[in-house]
């Protein structure tokens, strides 16, 4: 029987940035992921890594993910020089009907200093080539980044495999035993010893075995489509939908977190044809010269969905050997690593300082 310190139940960006965050304290980390490759939101995922302007009134929660923002940054320029690119820097527009830009305007002075209001002159010169309308406002902010899932995943298992975090693939988690000793898992690749077992499963970390207590985590589609353009814009836009250019010199057409709610809940993880119409169409509208664009990927992935509306990171009500890492939504590849830190100075040091208290799985089930 393998035996670890912390035994992961998931191999996304999740699992994978806490795998390393604690194996860097030079504890025995093992990863134990279902699928034949890591990750499965995350090796789909690709779009802006940025805070998302719905959540600016929440100033706790947009703090904390203008924290995880610089933290992704750290690894931008940590990782890519021996991993590879898996980012691009790119200003984000934002284009806002009037009373979103009225709701989210007085928020903007105290969380996000780099944003500023430009008038649709300004836009259409910043953004050639889209078609923008002169009745909605425009948001720029200067330094946003586009990020790219699987090759992200890709950087921060290559630093896993460094500091001997033991990666299992095709080894699905079937069961969870909490003993006075530690955590016994039951494996489609025999049983695995731990002193702490934490669920990064993503969308399946609602799954009553991995927890055997309600955790309110639900799986949504996220669907994307890629476009080899002749030319790539020079902004990202977000709107509702976003247009992004892509780190592999593509067009990543996506949907904002909002839209995955209205969709049909369970583990189905195809595209269909209206949600792949409707980015289509919006590519086209936005940007007309991508009418011309040949769709080079269709994607779909299922993203954990929280009840709470927050990630939940810490301890599953009830157990003190089983945690949680979960929840991330459509802001996963912005805000892993924050996690990860957050966690593993919890979990090593017993201390809360950068993971909100709103987070704690206990506090979101009582409501
Ligand atoms: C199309 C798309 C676009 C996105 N765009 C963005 C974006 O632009 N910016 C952003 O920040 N985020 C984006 N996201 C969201 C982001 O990808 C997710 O929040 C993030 O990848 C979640 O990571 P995870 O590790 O929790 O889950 P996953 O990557 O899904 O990993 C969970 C892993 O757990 C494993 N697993 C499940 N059950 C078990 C079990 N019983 N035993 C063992 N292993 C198990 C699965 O095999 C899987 O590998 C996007 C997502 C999608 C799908």
């Amino acid at each position: 029987m393998t035996r670890s310190d912390f035994a992961l139940v998931g191999g996304g960006i999740i699992g994978a940035c806490l795998a390393e965050e604690l194996a860097a304290t030079g504890a025995a980390v093992s990863v134990l992921d279902a699928g034949p490759t890591p990750g499965h939101a995350t090796s789909r995922a690709a779009g802006p890594a940025a805070p998302a302007l719905r959540h600016v009134a929440d100033h706790v929660f947009y703090g904390w993910l203008q924290q995880a923002a610089a933290s992704l940054r750290e690894d931008v320029d940590r990782l890519e020089p021996v991993h590879g690119r898996f980012s691009a820097p790119q200003p984000i527009l934002h284009v806002l009907r009037a009373e979103e830009a009225d709701r989210v305007a007085p928020h903007l002075p105290a969380t996000a200093s780099s944003a500023h209001w430009i008038s649709s002159t300004q836009a259409a010169e910043l953004a050639t080539g889209f078609r923008l309308p002169d009745d909605r406002r425009y948001l720029l902010e200067q330094t946003a980044l586009a990020v790219d899932g699987a090759r992200y995943l890709s950087a921060v298992q290559a630093r896993c495999a460094r500091l001997d975090v033991v990666w299992r693939q095709d080894t699905t988690v079937q069961d969870v035993l909490v003993t006075d000793d530690g955590v016994e898992l039951a494996t489609t690749g025999g049983p695995v010893h731990t002193d702490i077992a934490i669920i990064t499963a993503g969308a399946w970390s609602g799954t009553a075995e991995l927890t055997g207590a309600p955790v309110h985590v639900r799986p949504a589609r996220r669907q994307l489509v890629t476009l080899a353009a002749e030319s790539v814009p020079p902004l990202i836009l977000s709107s509702t939908r976003h247009l992004v250019p892509g780190v592999a010199g593509d067009v990543i057409i996506g949907t904002d977190e909002d839209d995955i709610a209205a969709q049909a809940p369970g583990f189905d993880d195809r595209c269909d044809v209206a949600g792949i119409t409707e980015l289509l169409h919006f590519a086209a509208t936005a940007l007309p010269a991508l009418a011309r664009a040949a769709p080079a990927d269709l994607r779909c992935g299922l993203c954990p969905v929280p009840a709470s509306g927050r990630p939940l990171i810490g301890r599953v009500p009830g157990h003190q050997r089983l945690w949680l890492a979960t929840g991330h939504a459509g802001h996963g590849l912005l805000t892993a690593r924050h996690t990860a830190r957050g966690l593993t100075t919890a979990l090593t040091k017993g201390q809360w300082d950068t993971v909100p208290r709103m987070m704690c799985p206990t506090r979101a089930l009582e409501g």
